[in-house]
């Protein structure tokens, strides 16, 4: 994010798993710009998919202002792209993926976080040394727990889990969901596929995420555990930093996880 005041350093991780052939999950960290998509789609088309995507959200990465209409466009062409792409290649039919993700935009003239979400891929906050779900699993199962008609404990072994409501590659196209919020001091951001989560419970998640100051072991280490767990599913994490520029911000709330107004922020329903 330069010229912002806020810079940011990344760490990325994908790996086929332990069971699973290929990998049809496809990661982005561009300048701004990072994502998680996880392909869905027999024939191998799943990895086409999620590739298409992660390219059109990489076009948002060589923009001067992005703003969060922009992120909607993209992801609305993200869907059209898939469309066009399976109509061409038959083969491909039915084809599908999550993605979700931070771009950094201006919103009311100042940089904010955009962050969306379609899909059951997620995106966690570590603020404070508290480890958040911002994202809502746009799964049957993720719908009734945000609903609170089940628990967290009947979630983890329900037979409808697996079964995705919303997806890119859909006709009518789906809805994002969409948070804005200012980035915050010291705070971490987890981008993950749902191969995670399937094999890391959020407490070991928390755990390797405060013990790993630097970004790239963290994103290797949650890799290396989900696959020793078992990795029933590919997994892929991108894992982003907030630090601020000491030479921009010396004020002292500039210090990490100093407690803020926007906090809550990005746990609150998103706009969609
Ligand atoms: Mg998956």
């Amino acid at each position: 994010m330069t010229g912002t005041g806020t810079r940011v350093r990344t760490g990325v991780a994908t790996h086929p798993g332990a069971v699973r052939e290929a990998n049809e999950d496809s990661v982005l960290v561009a300048p701004g710009v990072y994502a998680v998509a996880d392909g869905m789609g027999g024939h191998a088309a799943g990895d086409v998919a999620s590739a298409i995507v992660v390219r059109r959200l990489e076009g948002l990465a060589d923009r001067d202002c992005v703003t969060p209409d922009d992120v909607r466009a993209e992801l609305v062409a993200a869907n059209a792209d898939l469309l066009a792409d399976a109509a061409a290649n038959p083969e491909r039919a039915g084809m599908g993926t999550t993605v979700t993700g931070l771009v950094t935009v201006d919103a009311a003239g100042t940089p904010h976080w955009a962050l969306f979400n379609i899909g059951d891929s997620r995106v966690y906050r570590l603020a404070g040394g508290e480890l958040t779900q911002v994202t809502i699993d746009h799964s049957e199962v993720g719908e009734m727990l945000h609903a609170g008609t089940i628990t967290e404990q009947e979630a983890s072994s329900h037979p409808l889990r697996h079964i995705v409501t919303r997806a890119v590659g859909t006709d009518p196209g789906p809805k994002a969901d969409l948070w804005v919020f200012p980035p915050s001091a010291g705070e971490r951001f987890l981008i993950c596929s749902d191969g995670l989560p399937l094999e890391l419970t959020n407490d070991e998640i928390g755990a390797i995420l405060r013990a790993t100051d630097d970004p790239q072991e963290a994103a290797d280490a949650l890799v290396d555990k989900a696959v020793a767990a078992g990795g029933r599913d590919n997994v892929s994490v991108v894992v982003v930093d907030s630090e601020r520029d000491p030479e921009r911000d010396s004020a002292p709330d500039a210090a990490p996880d100093a407690p803020s107004s926007d906090v809550t922020a990005p746990r609150a329903r998103p706009t969609t």
